[in-house]
């Protein structure tokens, strides 16, 4: 008799987004392998149904509920269920049978469906960092207490998961690589008038528009330091940000002899994911390949925490803990947006976010109840210094 091979069945929270896609084709490619069984989307109904015609999900889920008819009458021909709105996106992740979660959806939303996932015993493939820097020890505590894996899909924090496989000894130091983004030559002067178009031409990886935005303020790298602390355990003061501006070394560990160990590659976001989907083994891919006769220059910086006020902040949240870095998540999630419709200059982002820092309720042992109010209390607070 001929045996049939299990798949491994996943739910891609986020599925029309730039992981989300390329997370489809890495599923794609090793069709043999994977299944694509719930698929989620915001607002991008189109595509979100031409994915479901393609890969035939037993459930799909559009956040918001407008294009829900939509939806529906598009799928109407195929066996898929087709559901709406936030709380949908929870329990289709807790009552479908997957294997794996990828949590591809942009902000603080990633948070419910997330911890949805956790409690129904799913391993987590994690590119939604905001959960970790709003929630890291909330998610780590449910993590064990149900014994879900995370599995990190961020290249940053895959490089230092690749470093560290086989390991028995602690991590001495992570080396955070960051590239700098679009504006690390900038002087002050010429970031006063940087504009989101600017900003949004990110030199070596292709992204969602608030990824690359945080990216140009470096409130990215900085909400990968806390990423990192709750998914490595190590302390802020042994995580070490580098610029790197050619983005080859995408992060690297050291070790208590101080041998260093780097994981290196061409920019490629489905490397990470597809060693999610399949760890502990390695699939073949045909992406690129690093050409080391090209790399003529690999480069490596301090940050610059003047002009980089955001990753300054970020660290500074780390060291208060409790809910301050929940407070910065939210913060920033408004003066991102409001910098990208042009309501905020660029540097201004960061004063708001300070701003915000200082005004918001503390709470040094936030519960998840306590992470909705902060969260809806510090955008109050930084729309507010927004439109002052
Ligand atoms: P994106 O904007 O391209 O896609 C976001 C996806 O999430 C879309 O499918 C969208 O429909 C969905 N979504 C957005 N808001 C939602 C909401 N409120 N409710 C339900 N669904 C919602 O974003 P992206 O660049 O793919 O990033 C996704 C996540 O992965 C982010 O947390 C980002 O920080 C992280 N990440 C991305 C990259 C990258 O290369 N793009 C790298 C590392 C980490
Ligand atoms: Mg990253």
């Amino acid at each position: 008799m001929k045996e049939e091979k299990v798949k491994k069945q996943i739910a891609i929270l986020g599925s029309t987004g730039s992981i989300g896609t390329q997370a489809l084709q890495v599923i794609a490619a090793h069709a043999d392998l994977f299944e694509a069984r719930v698929l989620t989307a915001n607002n991008r109904w189109e595509l979100l149904a031409e994915q479901a015609r393609r890969f035939i999900p037993a459930a799909v889920v559009i956040a918001n509920e407008a294009h829900y008819e939509s939806l529906r009458d598009a799928l109407s021909d195929l066996p898929v269920a087709v559901y709406a709105g936030a709380d949908a996106l929870c329990q289709v992740v807790e009552g479908t049978e997957v294997d794996m979660v990828l949590t591809a959806m942009v902000g603080f939303a990633g948070l419910p469906p997330t911890i949805a996932a956790i409690r129904a015993g799913k391993p987590i493939a994690l590119a939604n960092k905001e959960t970790m820097v709003v929630a890291g020890e909330l998610i780590n505590g449910l993590c064990r207490k149900y014994q879900v894996p995370i599995l990190p899909v961020d290249s940053e924090h895959s490089a230092i998961f690749q470093s560290i496989m086989g390991e028995q000894s602690a991590i001495e130091k992570i080396i955070l690589t960051a590239s700098g983004g679009p504006f690390r030559t900038y002087s002050l002067e010429q970031l006063e008038t940087v504009t989101p178009a600017m900003a949004l031409k990110h030199p070596n990886w292709e992204m969602g528009a608030k990824i690359t935005i945080d990216s140009a303020s470096m409130m990215n790298k900085g909400f990968e330091v806390i990423e990192a602390k709750w998914l490595f355990g190590v302390e802020p003061e042994r995580i070490q940000v580098v610029v790197h501006p050619q983005s080859v070394v995408h992060s690297a560990v050291q070790f208590a002899d101080g041998a260093v160990k780097a994981q290196l590659g061409v920019p490629d976001m489905r490397v990470p994911i597809q060693l999610a989907f399949s760890f502990p083994q390695r699939l073949h891919s045909d992406f690129d390949r690093l050409d080391w006769y090209a790399m003529h220059d690999l480069t490596f910086e301090r940050p610059d925490t003047d002009r980089f006020r955001c990753l300054a902040l970020a660290y500074e949240a780390l060291r208060r803990g409790g809910n301050i870095p929940c407070i910065v998540n939210a913060a920033n999630e408004i003066v991102n947006r409001a910098f990208l419709e042009g309501r905020c200059r660029f540097l201004e982002m960061a004063e708001v976010i300070a701003n915000t820092m200082q005004h918001a309720t503390f709470i040094a042992e936030p519960t998840y109840e306590d992470y909705l109010a902060t969260d809806a209390e510090a955008r109050r607070i930084a729309d507010n210094c927004i439109n002052h």
